[in-house]
């Protein structure tokens, strides 16, 4: 499963919100000279140029979250590799490397552990449905992935490492090569299923922790982090390189569908392009994943930290069934991996009760989109309660500013 290079696109756009937080402050301006690796965006995440060129717009323009956001565009032309040489690896060092390299995770949180006593990290090898990133990683960078990985063990001060790879994916005999010397990183086989990467599942199932509602795996000692952050680490322990980009599955009606490492901030229909272009008249495209991901609205829209893959669908592979009222089978409270109530939080969160929301902890959903999966009705039960937690999130933001009473 090789990966294979995008040419540098003419021109990236590069989201200056690729995180959960807020948006980045712009540190260019239009007509700056940058080369790659230059930070370009500093605020609650770092942000860096993916390619060497111009500044050519700082504007609001379309982002994967269906939103427009803040974007630097960049003309790019062929230029140097930045002259970077990484700091000194200390372990109370570790945590402002990966913050100056603007390390997210998958899910757009930093690659930092808050919490001093971390016993250990998981980190998850896991491929979830149609996505195969993490093991084209794995297979493409065993040692790479393995030096993250010791650079972490080695700044947490934590006593073990376990990689949680699939049986029956081929990364798992490349890994557990990769790492025989190694009495503090274990390879760990499990089944197919999904969805396996949710923390607090691992944390459970691996680490033996169990993580009380409300709790972290951090507050049970648990750091639990990603196969591409191991690979963003080693890039910026050793060759001084920030998160600038990414390895992504691009799936569905493509002609060669594979994966590809793209700069952050090309189009993505340029990432379909590298992979033959459509196979069909494309009707939907979805990014990361069919289950959980997000249907785009422009194919203009820019690769940024958090994409994990790119799927294509024609008109054959769309069900245009209109959802039907819920039934109270009860299919998504049985499947949800958190044990929420996912029925009732639709409900809520499609009335606007988001004290509701709340109280049946919507903030726990990590919108692996099985109870979507399940549900007869064919309710968009995902796009709803994630609704529902900006909901939430508001009426907490109005009520910590005085704005609304308590
Ligand atoms: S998406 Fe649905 S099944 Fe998954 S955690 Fe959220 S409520 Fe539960
Ligand atoms: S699976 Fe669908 S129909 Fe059944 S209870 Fe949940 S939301 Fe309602």
């Amino acid at each position: 499963m090789k990966i294979a290079t995008m040419k540098t696109p003419e021109q990236v756009t590069i989201p200056l919100q690729q995180h959960a937080g807020e948006v980045c402050n712009p540190v260019v301006c239009v007509g700056d000279i940058v080369s790659v690796g230059q930070l370009i965006g500093d605020g609650t995440s770092m942000i860096h140029s993916s390619v060497s060129g111009e500044v050519t717009a700082i504007s609001e323009l379309p982002h994967p979250a269906g939103k427009n956001v803040l974007s630097v565009v960049i003309k790019t032309h062929d230029g140097e590799k930045k002259d970077f040489k990484p700091a000194d690896l200390s372990a109370s060092k570790m945590s402002r490397i990966v913050r100056d390299a603007g390390i997210v995770e998958p899910n757009g949180l930093p690659t930092v552990y808050k919490k001093a006593d971390i016993d250990t990290i998981i980190i998850n090898g896991t491929n979830t449905g149609d996505l195969s990133s993490n093991a084209a990683l794995m297979l493409n960078h065993p040692s790479e992935i393995v030096d993250g990985l010791r650079a972490l063990i080695k700044s947490s001060g934590a006593k073990k490492a376990i990689i949680v790879i699939e049986l029956d994916s081929e990364a798992l005999h490349v890994m557990r090569t990769e790492t025989i010397p190694d009495s503090d990183i274990k390879i760990v086989a499990t089944p197919t299923y999904y969805p396996a990467g949710t923390e607090n599942t691992l944390a459970k199932k691996f680490a033996r922790k169990k993580v009380p509602r409300g709790s972290t795996p951090e507050d049970r000692g648990v750091l639990i982090s990603s196969i591409a952050s191991m690979k963003a680490l080693y890039d910026v322990v050793h060759d001084g390189m920030p998160m600038i980009k990414k390895t992504i599955t691009v799936t569905g009606a493509v002609r060669s569908p594979g994966n590809v490492l793209a700069n952050i901030g090309t189009p993505i229909k340029h990432v379909i392009d590298a992979c033959g272009g459509c196979s069909g008249t494309p009707v939907k495209i979805v990014m990361n994943g069919a289950i959980s991901g997000v249907a785009q609205y422009s194919d203009e829209v820019p690769v940024i930290k958090t994409t994990t893959g790119i799927l294509v669908q024609t008109e054959s592979d769309i069900n245009r069934e209109p959802p039907a009222p819920c039934i109270n089978c009860a299919w998504c409270v049985d499947e949800c991996p958190i044990g929420l109530m996912p029925h009732l939080l639709y409900g809520y969160a499609d009335s606007a009760q988001f004290d509701k929301c709340a109280e049946l902890y919507i903030g726990d959903c990590v919108e692996c989109g099985m109870c979507a999966y399940v549900c007869p009705s064919k309710l968009p039960l995902v796009q709803i309660i994630r609704y529902g937690k900006h909901g939430v999130a508001e009426m907490e933001m109005e009520i910590e500013t005085g704005e609304v009473e308590a």
